[in-house]
């Protein structure tokens, strides 16, 4: 790996952790989860980032990919509510997350997945294989009497490429691969009160542009060559209502037909399970040291 791409690894995740520090002083009840998300991104420019896919807040027993919308009303009140962000500096990712319990019941389930976390990190080392990150994490959260979401993973983090190879498990998934020098890639479990599993459910507001081919109509047209901007990465169905209004909506729409762009509908656990999440992001460089970039 280059000293550069290094670098921009490691500053890529001193800038999320910042970013996930600032973002959870702002999840209080009261807040708007529009504006929080808002704030969110523009911090991450102002501290000279940009992200690697929308802001993410999910509630409750929404695990993933939720993405408010530009008219969205909701106030953070009891909820449990897992932030999850990303930064990059030239390509380079920095992927973490963090779950804060509004309602004062879910503090273990929290605790789970944080120190699930932890003990993963303390066995991530050249050589690890990656079935024995999923043990790890499976019989902290067990230990805690939740499951963990068994069908969600880490997984590498390539240059503009946030889902990699190798896919880190939550569970001990058989899979004898092993760490090597010169990856980056995030941990991240999830403890659920259900039974571990999620599925695509709702409307989906993250997209990413999959295969570059030209679009029919003057309006998706127009609204391609602004997702062009994104580098390939995640975007918000957001930053395009905001620049181009109901247009943007159509346009997604014939991306999503034409298969130029993929959708990512908000991940809920399939029995209503409250989720929690904790995740940082690594880089094993080319000496074989472990660092977590991160944790700040
Ligand atoms: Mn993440
Ligand atoms: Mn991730």
């Amino acid at each position: 790996m280059e000293e550069q791409t290094k670098q921009n690894y490691i500053k890529a995740g001193r800038i999320s952790a910042e970013v996930l520090e600032y973002g959870k002083s702002l999840i209080k009840k009261g807040n708007s989860l529009l504006e929080t998300t808002e704030l969110i991104e523009k911090k991450i420019f102002e501290l000279d980032g940009k992200p690697a896919f929308p802001v993410q807040i999910s509630c409750n027993e929404i695990a993933a990919h939720f993405c408010v919308e530009e008219d969205d009303k909701t106030v953070f009140d009891e909820q449990v509510v897992s932030l999850d962000l990303g930064v990059h500096v030239d390509g380079a990712i920095g992927d973490t997350a963090y779950t804060v319990d509004l309602s004062g019941k879910y503090n273990d389930l929290v605790k789970a997945a944080q120190k699930a976390l932890e003990e993963a990190l303390k066995i991530t080392n050249v050589g690890t294989e990656l079935r024995q990150i999923g043990k790890v994490i499976n019989d902290i959260i067990s230990s805690y009497g939740y499951a963990p979401v068994r069908n969600l993973s880490g997984h590498g983090l390539d240059l503009y490429n946030i889902h990699t190879k190798p896919t880190i498990p939550n569970i001990d998934n058989g899979d004898k691969a092993i760490l090597k020098k010169g990856m980056a890639f995030a941990v991240e479990p999830f403890s659920t009160t259900g039974n571990g599993v999620v599925h695509e459910q709702g409307l989906p507001t993250v997209f990413m542009l999959e295969h570059k081919k030209p679009a029919r109509s003057p309006i998706t047209r127009e609204v391609l060559k602004e997702i062009k901007r994104y580098d390939g990465l995640p975007f918000a169905k957001r930053w395009l209502t905001k620049k181009f209004g109901a247009k943007a909506n159509f346009a997604l729409r014939e991306l999503t037909q034409l298969g130029i762009s993929h959708q990512f509908p908000p991940l809920v656990e399939v029995s209503k399970g409250i989720v929690a999440q904790a995740e940082h992001s690594i880089l094993i460089d080319d000496e074989g040291e472990v660092i977590v970039l991160t944790k700040n």
